[in-house]
């Protein structure tokens, strides 16, 4: 068997557009839905992810801002704007890109941020709202993984489903979206025992590790949906050979920029096996941002009752 290749960008594109339906009934209320960003730091990473953010936010209309801040800014600076970031009525959504510098707690600071502008779901108001099933934000990436798996029609109910992960970004908000569809969900982490054993019980596996091509043939039963949040550069030449036999995109691509992405998921044994499979990149990934516009368009809604 080869498995279907669940491609995330049609599903962002449906989000996006309906985001985009959405932001042209929010003009018709004199409305523009308006996201500041809050980027700390020089990490390239959070560089690349902040302005397409951006880009994404203006191409369906809503307003965008980002404020960089020097990665020695104090805690008591990066406070004061996101205070005044939360008492400006006419910002809708605050987004505070992590990782933050080692010197700044992520959690205290979105602990910080209004619920009602708390576009990425992270607050414990919004945590909380999730785990009791009324969620009002839901973290971006595990919202457009069960988009994904709902436009694939992947049934949910009563399935097993098994996430790798338990960050308060995508592992647990994941296991709780899962849940609210009424699978029977197992959670794992860095201490599960046989987690191979485990994951292979599972007829949706979700892996949020960090670890490049970690979930391997053994950890999937055979005809299980798998999707990949993982996203890993990878430079070791060899590796990538290993990973992806004769794939000369991907050489060229490790010559070219000096890494190549790779996912947490062995996608070339794993879609032997698997009957549907998030590739990476392309997979999740673009489902993230389009959550992210989604989220900023409810919050102006629910902020203003429309
Ligand atoms: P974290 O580092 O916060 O969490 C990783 C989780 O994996 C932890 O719960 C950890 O366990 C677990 N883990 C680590 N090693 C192992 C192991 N050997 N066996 C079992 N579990 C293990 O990562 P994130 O959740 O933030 O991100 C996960 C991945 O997803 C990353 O590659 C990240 O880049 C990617 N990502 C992709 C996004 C996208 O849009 N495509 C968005 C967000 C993330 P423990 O808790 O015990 O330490």
């Amino acid at each position: 068997m080869s498995a279907t290749i669940l491609e995330g960008a049609p599903v962002a594109a449906a989000i996006r557009a309906t985001v985009m339906r959405e932001v042209t009934e929010l003009a018709a209320h004199g409305v523009v839905p308006r996201l500041e960003v809050l980027l700390v730091g020089d990490d390239p990473s959070s560089r690349v992810y902040v302005s397409s953010k951006a880009k994404a936010s203006q191409e369906v209309g809503i307003r965008s801002a980002t404020h960089a801040l020097p990665a020695e800014v104090s805690a008591e600076e990066l406070g004061a704007r996101i205070a005044a970031l939360n008492a400006d009525d006419d910002v809708d959504g605050i987004l505070l890109q992590l990782p933050l510098p080692r010197h700044l707690e992520a959690r205290s600071f979105l602990d910080r941020i209004d619920p009602g502008k708390d576009v990425d779901g992270f607050h414990p108001i919004n945590v909380g709202l999730l785990h009791q099933g009324r969620p009002r934000f839901v973290p971006c990436t595990p919202a457009g993984i069960i988009a994904l798996l709902e436009e694939a029609k992947v049934r949910l109910e009563g399935a097993r489903a098994v996430v790798v992960g338990r960050s308060e970004i995508v592992g647990k908000p994941m296991a709780a979206l899962l849940l609210a569809r009424h699978a029977t969900v197992t959670t794992c982490h860095s201490r599960t025992r046989d987690l191979a054993g485990v994951c292979r019980e599972a007829d949706v596996l979700i892996a949020a590790i960090g670890k490049p091509a970690l979930v391997t043939r053994e950890f999937v039963r055979e005809g299980a949906v798998v999707v990949d949040v993982g996203v890993n550069r990878v430079e070791d030449g060899q590796l990538v050979e290993r990973l992806y036999p004769g794939d000369e995109a991907r050489r060229a691509q490790l010559v070219k920029k000096g890494y190549t992405l790779v996912g947490d998921v062995d996608f070339t044994v794993v879609r032997e096996v698997a009957s549907a499979i998030t590739p990476v990149p392309g997979g999740v990934g673009p489902l993230t941002i389009a959550g992210l516009l989604a989220n900023t368009v409810r919050a102006a809604r629910q902020r203003r009752g429309l």
